[in-house]
C-alpha cells in the first residue's frame, strides 16, 4: 500500500515515537513487536518499506531478515535496520543477511526521512504498475532468478584523490568480483555520452574539486540518458560537514561514512546493483508489454490499435502537406480452405510469411498492419492513385509469385484481393476523422469488389470524397 511502514520494534516506546514522526511526514505506519508477527504483517500489509529493530523478544532481527528475503513475496521489500551502535561485524553480518541500510541509534531523524524518502522514490518509478507495487514486483521480476550468471558489473569510482580510488579498490577487490574502474569527473560525464558503455554503478566522493562536486555530478549523471538508470553511492567525509539527508535528497542509493570497512561497502554495493538489475528487468518487462500492446504477436506486424492512431498521423500530415494517402485493405483469398485442408497451424504460418512478403514490397514509412484474421492493412503517406494502384498490384504479385511453404514441406499457393482508396487533405469544414474513416471504408468497398470479381486483383475505388 502507498506509504506504508512496517515498523518492528519490541520496545513500545519506540514504536510510538517512530509512528508518530512517520505519520507527521504523511506516512502510513503499521506496528510489530516481535519478530514473527512482523513477517506475517509483511505478507499481509504489503508495505514499502520495513524498520526493523534487531533485539526482538522471539526472533533476531538477522534471523527476520533472513526469512523476509526467502519468501518470493518479500524478498524485494526495503529494510532499514535500526540497531543500538554496533560492531562492523554486527553491521556486516545484517548487510549479508539482506539489509538495505543500517542506521545506528539515536537515529536524526533528518537522515531517517531523508532515507525513507530515497526508498519510496525508487520505488516510485514502479507504483503506477499496480496498487500493491510490493506484490507485483517480485512477479515481474525483482526475485533474480536463482541460476542465472550475471556478468561482473562496473562500478566506477571517482574521488578527489587518485589516492583515495586506489585504496578503496585495494579494500573493495577482496570482496568484490565487480570490475571497479577509478575515473575522473570529466570521464564519468563522457561515459554519460557514450551509449552502451555505462557504469552501472559510480560511487561517488561527496567533496570532489569542491565541497558538494560530487553531488552535483551525480545530478548531472542523473539527468543524462546513459547513466541516468545507474546506482549511485556517494561516500561522504565526514570533516566537511556532509549531510547524508542532503545526498539521499538529491537522488543518492546509498550514503557511507569515509570510515566503512571495505567488506560493508562491497555488500552494500552489491545490494545496490542487484536492485538496479532488479528495476532494469522491470523496466524491459514494462517496455515489452508496451510493446506487446502495438504489435499482433503471431506476425509481429502492428496491430488494428496502433494502425487506428498511426492512420491519424498520415492523414494529419496529408491534410498539412495538401497531398494525399493511399490505403489498401489486403484479404487473403478462400483462406478457410487452407485452415480447412492443411490445419490452423499452416494457417498461421502462411499469414506469417504472407506478412513478411507485404512488408518487404512497401516503403519504410508505410503503415502495415493485422487488422482482422486474414486481414491487413497499409497505408501510405503522400501517395495518389497512380501509385497507389502500382504498389497494391505489387503486392497481390508478391503474395502469388510463389507458393509459401510450410514448415512440414508443403507448398500452399495463395493470393489476395485488395481494395485501394485514396485519401485528400479534408477542407477546413470535413473533420480528419472523418476523410479517415470514409478512406478505409471506400477501401473496404473496393475490397469486396475485388472478391466478387474473382479474387487475386485490386480493385480501386473511385468515388473519391
Ligand atoms: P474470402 O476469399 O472470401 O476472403 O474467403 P476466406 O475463406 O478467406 O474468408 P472467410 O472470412 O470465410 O474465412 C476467413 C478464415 O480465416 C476463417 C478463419 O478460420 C481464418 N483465420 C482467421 N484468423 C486466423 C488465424 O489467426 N490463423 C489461422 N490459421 N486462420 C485464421
Ligand atoms: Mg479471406
Ligand atoms: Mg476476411
Amino acid at each position: 500500500m502507498v506509504g506504508r511502514i512496517l515498523i518492528v520494534d519490541d520496545v513500545a516506546t519506540n514504536r510510538i515515537v517512530l509512528k508518530v514522526k512517520l505519520t507527521a511526514a504523511g506516512y502510513r505506519p503499521v506496528v510489530a513487536p516481535d519478530g514473527a508477527t512482523a513477517l506475517a504483517m509483511a505478507r499481509a500489509e504489503l508495505p514499502e518499506l520495513v524498520l526493523l529493530d534487531l533485539m526482538l523478544p522471539d526472533l533476531s532481527g538477522i534471523e527476520v531478515l533472513r526469512r523476509l528475503r526467502a519468501d518470493p513475496l518479500t524478498q524485494g521489500l526495503p529494510v532499514l535496520v535500526m540497531s543500538a551502535p554496533a560492531d562492523a561485524r554486527l553491521r556486516v553480518e545484517c548487510f549479508r543477511a539482506g539489509a538495505d541500510e543500517v542506521l545506528t541509534r539515536p537515529v536524526d531523524d533528518q537522515t531517517l526521512l531523508a532515507r525513507i524518502r530515497s526508498f519510496m522514490r525508487q520505488r516510485a518509478e514502479f507504483a503506477e504498475l499496480g496498487p500493491t507495487p510490493a506484490a507485483a514486483l517480485p512477479l515481474m521480476g525483482l526475485a533474480e532468478p536463482a541460476a542465472e550468471f550475471t556478468p561482473p558489473a562496473r562500478i566506477a569510482l571517482i574521488t578527489a584523490r587518485p589516492e583515495t580510488a586506489m585504496r578503496l579498490r585495494r579494500e573493495l577487490a577482496p570482496h568484490c568480483a565487480d570490475r571497479l574502474i577509478a575515473m575522473t569527473a570529466e570521464e564519468a560525464l563522457a561515459e554519460g555520452l557514450r551509449p552502451g558503455s555505462a557504469p552501472d554503478a559510480f560511487l561517488i566522493e561527496a567533496d570532489l574539486a569542491v565541497a558538494g562536486g560530487g553531488l552535483r555530478l551525480m545530478s548531472e549523471l542523473q539527468s543524462r540518458a546513459n547513466t541516468r538508470h545507474a546506482a549511485f553511492a556517494i561516500l561522504g567525509t565526514a570533516e566537511s560537514g556532509f549531510a547524508p539527508a542532503m545526498a539521499y535528497d538529491l537522488g543518492a542509493h546509498d550514503v557511507a561514512g569515509g570510515e566503512i570497512s571495505g567488506s560493508e561497502l562491497a555488500l552494500r554495493l552489491d545490494r545496490l546493483l542487484r536492485r538496479k538489475r532488479a528495476d532494469d528487468r522491470l523496466r524491459a518487462s514494462v517496455q515489452d508489454g508496451l510493446r506487446l500492446a502495438v504489435i499482433d504477436p503471431l506476425t509481429g506486424l502492428y496491430n488494428r490499435r496502433y494502425a487506428a492512431a498511426r492512420l491519424a498521423a498520415i492523414a494529419e500530415g496529408t491534410a498539412a502537406e495538401g497531398g494525399e494517402f493511399a490505403v489498401m485493405v489486403v484479404d487473403l483469398d478462400r483462406f478457410k480452405s487452407v485452415n480447412d485442408r492443411w490445419g490452423h497451424a499452416a494457417g498461421d504460418a502462411v499469414l506469417v510469411e504472407v506478412a513478411r512478403r507485404l512488408g518487404l514490397s512497401l516503403r519504410s514509412g508505410d503503415l502495415l498492419a493485422r487488422i482482422g484474421g486474414e486481414e491487413f492493412l497499409a497505408a501510405l503517406p503522400a501517395t495518389g492513385l497512380t501509385d497507389g494502384r502500382i504498389v497494391a498490384e505489387r503486392l497481390c504479385h508478391a503474395v502469388e509469385e510463389a507458393p509459401v511453404q510450410l514448415p512440414c514441406g508443403t507448398r500452399v499457393a495463395v493470393t489476395v484481393s485488395i481494395g485501394l482508396a485514396v485519401g485528400r487533405a479534408p477542407g477546413a469544414e470535413v473533420p480528419l476523422r472523418d476523410t479517415m474513416r470514409d478512406t478505409v471504408d471506400r477501401a473496404d468497398r473496393a475490397l469486396l469488389a475485388a472478391k466478387s470479381a474473382g479474387r487475386n486483383q485490386v480493385t480501386i475505388s473511385r468515388s473519391a470524397a
